[in-house]
């Protein structure tokens, strides 16, 4: 017997199946070697050995299953994806460097030459480029449309389309899409919906249920939550995610094991840090609602909300993530900024540390001032991804932003 037939014959694996999500993040994925080791187990190598000339060519060959170099797969990044894909409630996960190399290489792994993108226009930034300036060359176009009316992302269709793309709730209005409603519309039409499902998680919303196709996640987010590494992650059907890992395998977008042993124990804490994220983030959008000197929050668990009733359906959280319009401009909305001294000014969100930008002039600084004009980002806009501090830390920050503008 080789040390790789006894270490796979030994190997105890965690059996998902009947078990809550609360506990799936704690246990999913986990594999334990013949040390028995309590953590998941980090398998730093480039390469894998074989027990003889036989054995690597089946291996190459396919014939037998087996790794062989860690950008095809490695043991760490196969818990992580494991245990994501349970999460999410998905045939199959597959890891990849970054959020954005995970919707590079959904797009580039299903889609070709002449192939058309309907996406929701309050989607994150850099994927608005991506789609924009990069895909476009490779024949591939987008329309944005208005992620909450339906009738826009019908209209946008053509006889080409192959991927409807959108982002629940999005960033930084807190503008919802019907994730069920455009299933429907894709699906009409023999296309894929794709869900960046980075502000909510699977605690909050598992949108596969809800009809979509694949689930994209910035891991670097929430999933981690403590703001170390650097990931992405693709969830869908075996069929489809077959043609994207051919893809990281081939193009090399892939996690390392380092980052997916750390993204396992981010994942260990995803249910508690979600819970005690929308507490706060609740607790603040309704404080910030009543006090002088801002205009307007955006949150979608606020009754205000004019999607309130689609965020109670479709998600069973409203999030850690809120913006909110100061009175006055831009200049106002620096100020209050600049004014905390216990939050993080930082573009970065979902982390258990309390975040604070300016959209307009930061993560959305890139668009033109039209095209943020129309989807609403004012210039006296700030954002706020709402920690785990205590509540009472947080209000006093604000309080020393309000008393600034
Ligand atoms: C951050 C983010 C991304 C991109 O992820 P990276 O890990 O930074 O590449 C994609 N979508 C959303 C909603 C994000 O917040």
């Amino acid at each position: 017997m080789s040390i790789s037939d006894y270490e796979r014959a030994e190997r105890i694996q965690f059996d998902p199946d009947g078990f809550d999500l609360a506990t799936l993040a704690v246990r999913s994925g986990q594999h334990r070697s013949l040390e028995g080791e309590h953590s998941d187990p980090i398998y730093p190598t480039s390469s894998f050995v074989f027990s003889s000339a036989r054995e690597a060519a089946a291996r190459f060959g396919g014939e037998e299953e087996g790794n062989i170099y860690s950008r095809f797969t490695n043991p760490t990044v196969q818990f992580f994806e494991e245990r994501i894909a349970a999460l999410e409630g998905g045939e199959r996960a597959i890891a990849t460097s970054s959020g954005m190399a995970a919707i590079l290489s959904t797009c580039l792994s299903l889609m070709q030459v002449g192939d058309h993108i309907v996406c929701s226009r309050s989607v994150f930034g850099s994927t608005v480029s991506l789609f924009e300036k990069y895909l476009s060359r490779t024949g591939i176009t987008t329309t944005f449309v208005d992620p909450t009316d339906l009738n826009s992302w019908e209209e946008a269709i053509t006889a080409d389309t192959k991927m409807l793309f959108l982002e629940t709730p999005s960033n930084p209005l807190a503008e919802l899409t019907d994730v069920e409603a455009v299933a429907a519309i894709a699906h009409k039409h023999d296309a894929l919906l794709v869900v960046d499902n980075c502000f909510c998680t699977p605690v909050l919303q598992q949108p596969l249920k809800q009809g979509a196709d694949i689930i994209i996640h910035s891991a670097t987010k929430y999933l981690d939550g403590q703001g170390r590494c650097v990931g992405g992650v693709v969830v869908g059907a075996q069929k489809e995610m077959e043609e994207v890992f051919g893809f990281i395998r081939t193009g090399g977008a892939c996690m390392s094991p380092f980052n997916a042993w750390v993204f396992l124990k981010g994942l260990e804490t995803l249910k508690i840090r979600m819970d005690a994220h929308c507490e706060n983030a609740m607790a603040m959008a309704t404080w910030l609602e009543q006090q002088e000197g801002i205009d307007r929050v955006f949150y979608s668990g606020l009754e205000s909300h004019p999607q309130h009733e689609l965020a109670k359906s479709q998600q069973t959280g409203f999030g850690g993530v809120l913006s909110f319009e100061v009175a006055g401009g831009k200049e106002a909305a620096w100020r209050f900024i600049d004014a905390t001294t216990m939050v993080s000014i930082t573009g970065n969100l979902g982390d258990v540390k309390t975040t604070i930008t300016h959209p307009g002039t930061t993560t959305h600084g890139r668009m033109t001032p039209e095209a943020r004009a129309e989807a609403g980002i004012k210039d006296n806009l700030v954002r706020l991804s709402v920690g785990i501090e205590s509540i009472e830390d947080i209000k006093a920050d604000m309080t020393r932003g309000l008393s600034a503008i």
